[in-house]
């Protein structure tokens, strides 16, 4: 897409903001989505009933939840290593982190009470502190911005799974999105994501959480926990030698750039076909998937057994179906390469 200028007119908000003038500001602002979810629908589905991981949880005043994206570009996904998706995730973050605050920051000068949520902190007391108190991929989800993968990363259609996405929660009453009921998902058929995750934790329509963390977060909070623990454990003349490691070294990077601590895996991102970012950039340089294994190929024939048989899977159970797609895929992909090409051939000619 070419560089676009800022628009000159764009001005505050001003008044009482209706969802189209919130979204438009938000693009304004630098977002690259935005969408509106229902706080009473938030309430209504929570991701795991177990765990409700709800805005009136957080706070009983909030009506409606504005949702942003950013996207995370595809240049870093082109490199030999992981580490500039590393880099990239963290000034995505802060980028995405201004626009909510400023945001959240106009509608509260207009009288409209406003705050953002963290959209990387998980909660000490939700699923042993697995769960963030809102799970920003069912927010985009209810706020119309895509489905939910294979892997359960929301995938827009815009860019994949490329993407972070965080919300503001207010007391305004804005229209909600319609969600997309159309599966964005290619599915078992695709598999991409199965088959470049190196710990193989991607499962049907579900994550091994522990199996990802392995390759995602080396240097997150348990495998700290677990260093401290040998450190205290060993003979008091071995501590001094096990403090120059690169595990300590990885969570000074962690503390100082987040590196390490999250997302540090980006495979499952860089390989999936949905968005035009992939069509444009990765889809040559990503086709073969160097991780992929006979095992991985048969794990891949069972999900497409199952699937077919009927029979009912954790992650597509009556209440799950509702953010992956109750109309399972009808080709969005498909569609999406055949306008790229078209506009290419023209944009050529
Ligand atoms: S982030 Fe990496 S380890 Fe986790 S599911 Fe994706 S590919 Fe697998
Ligand atoms: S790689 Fe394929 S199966 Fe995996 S999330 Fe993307 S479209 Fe779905």
């Amino acid at each position: 897409m070419p560089f676009q200028p800022r628009d000159p007119s764009a001005r505050p908000l001003c008044g009482t903001p209706d969802a189209a003038a919130v979204k438009r500001r938000a693009l304004e602002l630098g977002a690259d989505l935005a969408g509106i979810a229902s706080a009473a629908t938030l309430n209504a589905f929570p991701p795991d009933p177990r765990w409700p991981q709800t805005p009136e949880r957080i706070s009983p005043y909030v009506k409606s939840v504005v949702v942003l994206v950013q996207r995370i570009p595809a240049g870093a996904f082109r490199a030999k290593t992981n580490v500039p998706v590393q880099y990239m995730d963290m000034l995505v973050l802060r980028k995405m982190d201004k626009v909510a605050y400023r945001l959240a920051s106009e509608l509260e000068r207009l009288g409209h009470p406003a705050f953002v949520v963290a959209a990387q902190e998980t909660d000490w007391s939700y699923k042993r502190a697995s769960y963030g108190r809102l799970s920003t991929r069912h927010l985009g989800v209810e706020a119309g911005l895509g489905t939910l993968g294979l892997e359960v990363n929301i995938l827009t259609p815009e860019f994949g799974p490329r993407v972070y996405l965080t919300g503001i929660l207010t007391e305004l009453e804005l229209e909600p999105d319609r969600r997309i009921t159309e599966q964005v998902c290619i599915g078992e058929s695709c598999s991409r994501c199965l088959h470049a995750c190196p710990p193989n934790a991607v499962l049907h329509w579900g994550i091994d959480k522990r199996g990802c963390a392995t390759e995602a977060q080396e240097f997150g909070f348990m495998t700290m926990l677990q260093f401290m623990e040998r450190v205290i454990d060993a003979p008091a003349g071995e501590r001094a030698a096990m403090l120059k490691t690169r595990d300590l070294f990885g969570f000074w990077q962690g503390l100082l750039r987040v590196v390490g601590s999250f997302g540090d895996c980006p495979r499952c991102l860089a390989v999936c076909p949905v968005g035009n970012d992939y069509h444009l950039h990765l889809a040559e340089q990503q086709k073969h998937i160097p991780e992929k294994t006979p095992e991985k190929v048969s794990i891949q024939q069972k999900f497409k057994d199952d699937r077919k048989s009927g029979r009912e899977l954790p992650g597509l159970t009556a209440w799950n179906r509702r953010w992956v797609g109750e109309e399972g895929y009808k080709g969005i992909v498909a569609r999406q390469l055949h306008e790229f090409k078209k506009r290419q051939k023209v944009s050529d000619g």
